[in-house]
């Protein structure tokens, strides 16, 4: 039996983690699972790579499991059932911001937490249970290493035009400039692309991470030149909850007009806006799709026309497009949302094949289409999984600070 990485994504509300491991040189999914419903009613959940469920667990509604509870079910099931604790080499996480500094990943020591700590506001949704997981583990597993990974790592060399704000500069020199999110997964499909894709691989493709969260990042050569999400990951398309990019002026009229704080602000572009507050209804895609109300039909189709629009945007940037990729929950799987966008990239030189749409891809535009459009599924726990085993290249690397106290 090989040795475990665990890869944690830790939310607001749930905690997702998967269990590879090592077989030789391939990373075998031994494991996936998540606890959802931290703080309403706690539902945990683990499966093997074949989709089994392995565990089941709830607790009572309005049970408080919160981080430290959650990594407490998920640790206590696995060292029980599926692999020792000390099977377990490292922890990989998903950490959404970097900064300027953590350009690619890192093992993490307790400098490092402290530091990640002062991107809280810059993430407010993600950060902080990012890190309270780091912590939470931390204290569990005080010998195991733990690597952060970051959403903004792939977009560190966009070129310094497209991390720009039309700001006095001084604010640039302090770190306010686009970051760009979603980079693990970004960073999956350009390692995958050259099989799909080698002209594009080569050549200039925009990648549609469409879930919850959503942007686009526009590749050349595999290598982000630019992406919808910047400073912080509200910028960009609309999103599940999040509105995306808003005359900053409204923002100061709802604060003179409505006398809404920095917090009512927050709440309002994070979590109330987006598809639900467009349809009232649901920040929820399948939800929306399947509805018969017309205020769901506006949200969707305020979705897709801020896609069309920022899609322009980037091909614009890239000076012309090659392909198109669909990924994430939204990308990989809403077929009617894929056709419209296609449809509408007909000027780009995109010729949509609707019945290859409809299965699925993953090509999903005509054979002779000058822009090609696939579909490839996103993998972003895999790649945590290959950045933590990479930064422990020698077994139990002895020069990692695995027995960093990060309380
Ligand atoms: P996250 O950003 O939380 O990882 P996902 O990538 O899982 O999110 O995407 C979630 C979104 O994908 C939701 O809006 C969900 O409704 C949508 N989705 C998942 N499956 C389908 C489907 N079959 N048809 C339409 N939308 C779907």
């Amino acid at each position: 039996m090989g040795d475990v990485i665990v890869v944690i994504n830790a939310g607001s509300s749930s905690l997702k983690f998967t269990l590879y491991e090592e077989r030789g040189e391939t990373l075998g999914v031994l494991a996936d699972g998540q606890v959802e419903g931290l703080f309403t009613e706690p539902r945990f959940k683990a499966r093997d790579e074949n989709g089994n469920v392995l565990a089941e667990r709830t607790w009572p509604p309005g049970t408080q499991l919160g981080q430290e509870g959650a990594v407490e079910a998920v640790f206590s099931w696995c060292g029980s059932e599926t692999c020792a604790a000390d099977r377990v080499r490292a922890v990989g996480h998903r950490v959404v911001h970097g900064g300027s500094r953590y350009t690619r990943p890192v093992v993490v020591n307790r400098e490092i937490l402290t530091d990640l700590e002062t991107f809280v506001p810059l993430a407010p949704l993600h950060q902080p249970h990012n890190l309270a997981a780091i912590r939470n583990i931390g204290r569990r597993f005080p010998g195991v290493p733990q690597v952060a990974c970051f959403d903004t790592s792939f977009h560190a060399a966009i070129p310094p035009i497209a991390q720009a704000f039309a700001l006095p500069r001084k604010f640039a020199e302090q770190g306010v400039r686009r970051y760009g999110f979603h980079g693990l997964s970004y960073e999956y499909i350009a390692s995958v692309l050259p099989g799909i894709d080698p002209d594009a691989a080569k050549g200039r493709t925009v990648v549609a991470h469409l879930g919850n969260g959503a942007s686009l990042c526009a590749m050349r050569g595999l290598k982000s030149e630019a992406c919808t999400l910047g400073f912080t990951a509200v910028e960009g398309l609309m999103m599940g909850t999040r509105c995306g990019s808003l005359d900053p002026g409204v923002m100061l009229y709802f604060m003179d007009e409505f006398g809404m704080n920095a917090r009512d602000l927050e709440s309002l572009i994070y979590k109330e806006s987006g598809l639900l507050g467009v349809s009232g209804i649901s920040s929820d895609m399948r939800t929306l799709l399947e509805s018969k109300d017309p205020r769901a039909a506006e949200a969707i189709d305020l979705f897709v026309y801020r896609i069309i629009r920022e899609l322009g945007s980037l091909a614009a940037a890239l000076g012309g497009l090659d392909a198109l990729v669909f990924t994430a929950g939204i990308g990989e799987n809403a077929v009617p949302i894929r056709g419209r966008i296609c449809r509408s990239a007909s000027w780009l030189g995109l010729e949509l094949d609707a019945n290859a749409n409809e299965a699925g891809g993953p090509r999903i535009s005509v054979a002779d289409s000058r822009v090609r459009a696939w579909v490839v599924p996103t993998d972003e726990e895999r790649m945590i999984a290959l950045h933590t085993q990479r930064l422990l290249p020698n077994g139990r690397n002895p020069t990692a600070p695995g027995g960093a106290d990060l309380s």
